[in-house]
């Protein structure tokens, strides 16, 4: 039987860089202690408050079908939460829940593409971002970042890939680098957008975790909330990745369109992980910092371990979970370095190349460990990485 061909091309195909997670997994799996850097997952279960509500409403009653945009008090809160951070008037009616960001993101290039139309996207990415551009049926066109830049992107570069293009997708804070785009960054892009008339998605699943500068929604530029589709989810925010609960803030009649796509394709979001996410979210700012503070906590420590030494150098990490590590000193590629350091210190990190090709060179490293532990990780990472420096120099 013949499958489509939009899903058996659903990934590019070849090696994409993954092959040192899965090597780490297998090891793990035969017994041998591998030191974990790999995956955006917190060290923390979800909060016991959050699982608490969840318990209260199961237990009473709210296991049955949810209404599918979402129910009116979660997506009441998302927008207020939405309008007090950004200042753009928003309601229930520009609120979709999904299961998680990873079904907005598909929802909203659903949204804005036709079968065959372009997507841009900005490389280095979030490794589903191709992918579900092509589950859409569109085209996914990437727009290189670069290290030098600290991987804001131009939006020069973006103008000039725009032609015939259809949207635009962006992430800040952005996994894997740990950027936060800059207001003239934003700005740039904004005109580009509407130069080009492009629909911006926004995905902002780590907006709780900025370390430095501010984080600053696309959604709130003058003229951008009509064709700006933002993605957010409770999976980064509140350590509940596994409730899968997202959602997107979009044009009212957007959202019409995407409630119609939600009963064809998801239909809604269980009751009662809707109503932990009420619960987490009305609990404001100071239980999303108690959980994000792990990482500011660690971001600080690797900031001091790196600047102590020249074998590594750090791109600056503004937020995310994430440092993305350059290490081209050492003459090899982020690939490369990062399985000899898998077999030489049972270390596992992602190689950039699995984040594209801006990435090339660079490895990802999750903060994603309790704190000495990443703490030693990250210097065993570069005395390795200054050995190989040394080695490459004297050879
Ligand atoms: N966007 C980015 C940039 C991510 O890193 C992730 C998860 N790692 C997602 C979206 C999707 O997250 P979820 O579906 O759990 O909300």
């Amino acid at each position: 039987m013949k499958l489509s061909h939009r899903i058996t091309h659903l990934t590019g195909g070849g090696s994409d860089g993954w092959g040192v997670f899965y090597r780490a997994r297998r090891m793990i799996s035969e017994g041998i202690a591998v030191v974990e850097l790999t995956i955006g997952e917190h060290d923390i279960p979800t909060h016991p408050s959050i699982l608490a509500a969840m318990n209260d409403s199961a237990v009473g009653g709210h296991t049955g079908y949810a209404m599918v945009p979402g129910t009116a008090l979660l997506r009441d809160t998302v927008a207020a939460r939405v309008q007090t951070r950004t200042g753009v008037p928003t309601t229930r009616d520009n609120v979709l829940i999904t299961p998680g960001g990873q079904a907005a993101l598909f929802a909203a290039h659903a949204a804005a593409c036709n079968a065959g139309d372009t997507a841009l996207y900005l490389d280095p990415y979030y490794a589903t971002y191709p992918g579900t551009i092509r589950g859409v049926g569109a085209v996914a066109k990437a727009v290189q970042t670069h290290a030098g830049d600290a991987f804001q992107p131009r939006a020069s570069e973006i103008d000039a890939a725009a032609e015939g293009a259809v949207s635009l997708l962006i992430n800040s804070p952005n996994n894997p680098t740990g950027v936060v785009y800059s207001r003239e960054t934003l700005e740039g892009i904004a005109e580009v957008c509407k130069k080009r008339d492009l629909w911006l998605i926004s995905d902002e699943v780590y907006d709780t975790q900025v370390w430095e500068g501010e984080h600053i929604s696309p959604r709130a530029l003058p003229d951008m909330a009509e064709r700006t589709l933002v993605v957010g989810s409770m999976s980064k925010s509140h350590a509940m990745t596994g409730s899968r609960c997202g959602w997107i803030v979009a044009p009212a009649e957007v959202t019409e369109h995407l409630i119609n796509l939600a009963t064809h394709t998801t239909y809604g979001v269980p009751g009662f992980i809707q109503d932990a996410a009420s619960f987490a979210l009305s609990a404001g700012r100071e239980l999303e910092d108690e959980i994000s503070e792990p990482f500011r906590r660690r971001r600080a420590l690797a900031t001091e371990i790196l600047g102590a030494q020249n074998a590594v150098t750090m791109i600056p990490s503004q937020g995310a979970m994430y440092l993305m590590l350059d290490v081209r000193a050492t003459g090899l590629t982020g690939e490369a370095f990062a399985n000899a350091l898998l077999d030489t210190h049972h270390i596992a990190v992602m190689p950039g190349e699995s984040f594209g090709k801006a990435a090339a060179g660079h490895v990802r490293v999750a903060m994603t460990i309790d704190d000495d532990a990443f703490a030693n990780a990250l210097r065993t990472l570069c005395s390795f990485a200054a050995v190989l420096s040394d080695q490459r120099e004297n050879a």
